[in-house]
């Protein structure tokens, strides 16, 4: 948990940067901020953007002096006189509960003794604005933000994704008719994706509308042919592209042009390309009717199938994913024992 407590706002003259210190806040992973003096206008701001963008970030207002006893948790004050901050990331990292303080004009000294940490970003005077972002940039290792709408980095132009939500997936399975154990399998392949995609750089919102939603064309057919279904079902419903190739990408290991053609499937690949997409692809491969497996065990299924020139595939992704997010199979194996509802 990230506050941010922002020390010195006067609603007349720093309204755009106190904005700025918020919208950095949520941005960059914060929680929530709290600024010392009430600006609605301020929380109007930042609740709208919130709204439009996603996430659960609060703005509240309050005492700062009042806000800094009552925190139980890390206090690390941003101020250009400080330690650097290279020499004491490591350590905060691993603190689970931070109160992040930035001020405006001269920050009053008490502050100074009552935080736990005084940190400088360069000891130059520049601004609560740069402080901040770099600070948690650094603390959460550049991590993007997890929020509804996804912003796709572009050259040229705005390309936004809207991710649905848990309950919207759920509700789209059970729209489509999904039986109990597809909604179990569903909720499954969900778990072992969050799991196996904390190690890396994914999104988890996208990793479980994702997972939720790969099989949701087994509600038409269990042939071959149900991602291609799951495929149409979601552009239908207007899901965009990123979502709706869950569905065709999580087949098999992902299938070739060539196997697709042989299968009579429409002629194109149907491999997993973003990592999101192989991580969803590798953690339905694992499940053997709900339960997490060792590659090896599905392998052998492949081989008792007449697969066995898919198991190289089958592997590579496997290796290749346990290397980029390091995860541990031992710790997958663990979901088998939790309830799925
Ligand atoms: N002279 C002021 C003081 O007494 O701290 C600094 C005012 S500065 C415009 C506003 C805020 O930016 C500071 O309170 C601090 O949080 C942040 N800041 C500015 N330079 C910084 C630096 N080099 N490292 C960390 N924080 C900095």
């Amino acid at each position: 948990m990230i506050t941010v407590l922002r020390i010195g706002h006067r609603p007349e003259r720093d309204k755009r940067i106190t904005t700025h210190v918020a919208l950095v806040s949520r941005a960059f992973g914060a929680d929530r901020i709290i600024v010392d003096r009430v600006d609605e206008k301020l929380r109007r701001t930042i609740n709208n953007v919130t709204k439009k963008f996603g996430g659960n970030f609060e703005i509240e207002f309050g005492n700062y002096m009042e806000a800094i006893r009552k925190f139980r948790g890390a206090k690390v004050h941003l101020t250009m006189y400080g330690i650097p901050l290279e020499d004491r990331i490591s350590e905060i990292r691993k603190l689970e509960n931070i109160m992040v303080i930035v001020g405006s004009e001269k920050v009053p000294r008490p502050i100074y003794e009552m935080a736990d940490f005084n940190i400088a970003v360069k000891n130059q005077p520049h601004s609560e604005v740069s402080a901040l972002s770099i600070f948690l940039d650094r603390l959460g290792r550049g991590k993007e933000l997890n929020g509804e709408l996804k912003i796709i980095p572009e050259g040229k132009g705005k390309k936004v994704l809207r991710i649905p939500g848990r309950e919207e997936c759920l509700a789209l399975l059970e729209k489509y008719g999904a039986d109990d154990g597809l909604m179990r399998h569903s909720i499954m392949v969900s778990r072992v994706a969050l799991a196996m995609g904390k190690g890396c750089d994914s999104d988890g919102r996208l990793l479980e509308a994702g997972a939720l939603l790969h099989d949701i064309g087994r509600t038409v057919t269990h042939s071959i042919f149900h991602g291609v279904e799951g495929y149409r079902i979601l552009k239908r419903e207007g899901m965009d592209e990123a979502i709706a190739r869950f569905c065709s990408t999580h087949v098999g290991a992902g299938l070739l042009k060539s196997t697709a053609k042989k299968l009579k499937l429409p002629d194109q690949d149907y491999i997993p390309r973003t990592i999101e997409e192989k991580i969803v692809c590798n953690s339905d491969t694992l499940l053997k009717g709900n339960k997490v497996v060792k590659i090896d065990v599905i392998a052998k299924d492949y081989k008792e199938k007449g697969l066995s020139s898919e198991i190289p595939r089958l592997k590579g992704l496997y290796y290749h994913l346990e290397k980029k997010c390091q995860f541990r199979i031992e710790e997958l194996l663990e979901l088998n024992s939790q309830q799925i509802y």
